[in-house]
């Protein structure tokens, strides 16, 4: 079986992946903070570790993923604010916004997506462990950490304290012992939004909700931490920081996983520049697979640019990926991989996804060429097994109903209508699964006594 092999920023060399415990990879992924549309840049991490899900799914018998919900922080109070509704109203309708547009890329949901403002006591609690240990001091209502008891500070960013400190700008609050010392909690005034603490009434820093969930949900040690490269500094460096200074354990997570930038033609996007590209309106202009060929067919690792030219070509690549099963849907049932396929191999590269999606154009092609009917179908296989890999819908909405077909689901659909009439439940369950089976149709069966049926 492949083996897999991860860059990990915090060695910074690529690593065989050895789990800790392979009957139950965990990993954690930094999460939106929920008060606008997800634009393409939170999209990219979002595909990213979805394919690395699926590859571990693959690998182990048991993964558990947990991707937060950031839903205190400064910018919803405010957003909030500016709008005039509740803080919670925002934070509710910006996650479900946020999971039904994932849900649109055909990402799989996280094992847990836990809320930061349902973990507080547990942030509470290592914020006093950190006291207690001597790694943090209380200063003006402020808890803050304190760096400079951390010898290892500073080594998943590859960066040295010294240098961190004369790079410190000037306007630093008076009342921290050091420049680099970051909050861990801090005093809400009566506007904002507050928690009884053993400092007062407040709130929790930005870094702390990591450390409390993933302990929770996954234990102090875990095997991988994954997020944008935008995170490595402050927000990774300090999470490892607070983990691992309260809970006294060698790693936070032993491999940490990181995507490059999204820029848009060329571009970082800015509101200032006017260039943000929510996913929403992406996926008015195209499919939500033809979205994530495009994001994949970059290296995670490398700066991926958005552009209208990459999309065109994505979506090419996409629809013969389509075409060529789509033929076959229903004529293998077989899609498992082989023990050595290259496809899965490529993914185990580091997640070489776009060395994947040129093989898996390969087969696209093979099949296209080939004249035996069974090699066709055999390969078929190959290729919707490696597209279900990558989540990619194997059903081909566009294309894959011709003529004969729907009349062959008209047929069976109205031989289901007659079944339920003369009260032949079994008959009429069974046409439903074959439909399903077979063609990916639903049936809806209506009050008025009528039936409709769509693709999935
Ligand atoms: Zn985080």
């Amino acid at each position: 079986m492949s083996k897999l092999i991860l860059h990990n920023t915090l060695s910074n060399r690529t690593e065989p992946f050895i789990s800790q415990d392979p009957d139950n990879v965990r990993m954690y992924v930094c999460g939106p903070t929920v008060y606008d549309l997800p634009h393409v840049g939170n999209a990219r991490p979002a595909v990213v570790f979805d394919v690395l899900f699926r590859l571990l799914r693959h690998l182990y018998p048991k993964v558990t993923y947990i991707r937060n919900i950031t839903d205190i922080d400064d910018k919803i109070n405010n957003r909030a604010r500016e709008i005039g509704i509740s803080i919670r109203e925002l934070t509710d309708e910006t996650l479900k916004n946020y999971q039904n547009t994932m849900a649109s890329l055909g990402l799989l949901s996280p094992t847990y997506e836990p809320r930061a403002t349902d973990h507080i006591p547990d942030m509470i609690s290592i914020v006093q462990k950190l006291l207690d240990k001597g790694h943090a001091y209380l200063a003006e209502k402020h808890v803050l950490f304190r760096v400079s008891s951390d010898p290892l500070y500073g080594k998943l960013s590859n960066r040295n304290t010294d240098e961190m400190i004369a790079g410190a700008r000037v306007e630093v609050a008076p009342f921290k012992e050091s420049p680099l010392d970051f909050v861990l909690w801090k005093p809400s005034s009566n506007n904002d939004p507050g928690y009884d603490s053993p400092w007062g009434y407040g709130r929790p820093g930005w870094h702390i909700e990591c450390s409390a969930m993933s302990a929770k949900y996954l234990s102090n040690s875990f095997d991988i931490h994954g997020g944008g490269q935008d995170l490595i500094f402050p927000h990774h460096e300090n999470e490892m920081a607070q983990s691992r200074c309260a809970s006294g354990v060698a790693y936070m997570a032993k491999y940490w996983v990181h995507n490059g930038m999204l820029l848009v033609d060329g571009k970082k996007m800015s509101k200032s520049l006017g260039n943000i590209v929510t996913v929403n309106a992406a996926l008015k202009e195209y499919d939500g697979n033809v979205l994530k060929y495009f994001i994949l067919s970059t290296h995670y690792s490398k700066i991926l640019d958005w552009t209208a030219g990459g999309l065109t070509q994505a979506k090419a690549s996409y629809d013969r990926l389509i075409n060529a099963v789509g033929e076959f849907e229903d004529t293998h049932e077989d899609s498992k991989f082989d023990e050595d396929d290259p496809i899965v191999s490529a993914l185990c590269e580091d997640l070489n996804t776009s060395k994947a999606l040129m093989l898996m154009i390969g087969l696209a092609k093979r099949i296209g060429q080939s004249s035996k009917f069974n090699e066709k179908s055999r390969l078929a296989g190959q290729l919707k097994a490696a597209m279900q890999i990558f989540g990619f819908s194997v059903i081909n909405r566009n294309y894959a109903l011709t003529k004969d077909k729907q009349e062959e689901i008209n047929k069976l659909v109205s031989e289901r209508v007659k079944a339920r009439l003369l009260k032949q439940f079994q008959k009429s369950d069974e046409i439903r699964d074959a439909l399903k089976q077979r063609f990916g149709v639903f049936i809806k069966d209506n009050q008025d006594g009528t039936t409709d049926w769509s693709l999935e």
